[in-house]
């Protein structure tokens, strides 16, 4: 059986904590797209952890945490990640690395800040991972395959035309220093002896696990509105995250993925520019970004405060379909306990009309909220274990983002912790 957890929005919705959740009654965690540009919080028995690259289920023993071909793999990280929770007394997990992953290579970390510095005003606020450079050169087919890295005539002749044609654009595009091969060389000699250990087959390793009936979770990063066909381009991300990719970037038969489970946060936030048309700004905003998420609204990765919105009925209904969801987990929900009303965004304003059709680009940079308001609870929910202790005022703001978002709310997230949900039966039919 296998299950994908995915973002409806921006990212930062809570997948981390779901996945976690989800991994105590699975046996492989996969992480399909994406890099280590963008983080997922934890907080677990051992304490709170931020992970880049690592799927969320490494925290228990009988899961395999597995590198899908479709990621980004920058391999020091990695291994630094995997340092960091081994020194905090996390038993060593169990990963595989797909032999079909390709390598962030040093280089692409330097070509994100340069091009960033050469755009300057007009840059996408990339995180500077390497990530746009390094799918960018994936699809140009001068990626390198972690398999490469164990065909050495082919490496090292690789690697020499590959820094030939990155040297030029150093020199003349960007002024900067050249690479010298013989370097590099060495460096994917120390990062193959490094890898080779965690190195497979992985779709082989995923087609038997699912025919023996084990659970396997997809891990999305960020959400659908960073997809780079069906979000707010090109204000996305260089990978599809779409559950989708899911079979592509772990390779798995997409009639295998058999539920959906999307992210939903009760509020919005986004990182980066780009339109965000439910945004509110000042001490509104500051407000719920202090008291949002566990311990504030602020990015796992690069630390910088989200933008904050209220919940944004038109892109999360988009956002869903686009996911195929079956299940929709609603999160971060205690966090809204302080309002007296909650406002919510129910349309789009666009040149005089109003829609619930999330609109390309240009369109969207143009809408502005329809905004309902919904009465608060007033209470602290965290601790709340079934849906019908959950105050009604609670409860009502919960049915009324389903009716709008049209997908079943079947979990509620109420808390940082993996026992801080609460399930439910959906009146609505995926
Ligand atoms: P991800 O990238 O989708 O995994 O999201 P992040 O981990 O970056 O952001 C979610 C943040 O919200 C993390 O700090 C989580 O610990 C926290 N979180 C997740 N679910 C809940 C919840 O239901 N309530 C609260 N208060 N925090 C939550």
């Amino acid at each position: 059986m296998i299950k994908a957890v995915v973002g409806a929005n921006w990212g930062d919705e809570g997948k981390g904590k779901i996945t976690d959740m989800l991994a105590e009654n699975a046996d492989i965690v996969v992480r399909f797209q994406g890099g280590a540009n963008a983080g997922h919080t934890i907080v677990n028995k051992y304490g709170k952890f931020a992970l880049h690259t690592l799927p969320s289920g490494v925290f228990y023993d009988h899961i395999t945490s597995i590198i899908g071909n479709g990621v980004a793999l920058n391999i020091p990280l990695l291994l630094e990640e995997v340092r960091s929770l081994t020194d905090r007394n996390v038993p060593m997990p169990k990963i595989l690395v797909s032999d079909r992953a390709q390598i962030v290579m040093p280089y692409h970390i330097l070509f994100d800040q340069y091009e960033e510095e050469r755009l300057g005003g007009k840059s996408f606020g990339s995180t500077k991972s390497g990530i746009a450079p390094f799918y960018s050169d994936k699809y140009a087919k001068i990626g390198f395959q972690v398999s490469e890295l164990f065909d050495e005539d082919t490496l090292k002749e690789k690697v020499e035309r590959v820094v030939g044609l990155k040297n030029i654009m150093l020199e003349h595009l960007y002024h900067k220093p050249l690479i010298d091969p013989d370097e590099l060389l060495n460096t994917l000699h120390g990062y193959r002896d490094e890898i080779a250990p965690f190195v497979a087959d992985v779709s082989s390793f995923l087609y038997k696990a699912n025919k023996e009936g084990k659970t396997i979770l997809l891990e999305g990063q960020l959400g659908t509105l960073k997809d780079p066909d069906h979000g707010i381009y090109p204000m996305v991300t260089s990978s599809s995250t779409l559950a989708a990719y899911g079979a592509i970037g772990a390779g798995v038969a997409p009639y295998d993925i058999k539920q959906v489970i999307t992210v939903c946060k009760a509020y919005s936030s986004a990182v980066g520019a780009g339109a965000f048309v439910s945004e509110i700004f000042g001490d509104e905003a500051d407000e719920l970004r202090r008291r949002g998420g566990d311990g504030g609204e602020y990015g796992a990765t690069t630390g910088r405060p989200r933008r904050m919105g209220w919940f944004d009925c038109v892109a999360s209904k988009y956002g869903c379909r686009l996911q195929g969801t079956t299940d929709v987990a609603f999160t971060v929900l205690d966090v809204l306990g302080y309002l007296d009303e909650i406002p919510v965004c129910v349309g789009y304003e666009i040149d005089g009309e109003i829609t619930t059709d999330f609109p390309v680009t240009y369109k969207l940079e143009k809408a502005k909220p329809v905004i309902e308001k919904l009465p608060g609870w007033k209470c602290d929910i965290r601790g709340i274990k079934k849906y019908e202790d959950l105050p009604e005022k609670c409860r009502n703001y919960i049915e009324f983002i389903e009716e709008r978002i049209g997908f079943p709310i079947t979990m509620v997230s109420n808390g940082p912790s993996r026992d801080d949900i609460i399930y439910r039966e959906s009146a609505i039919k995926a």
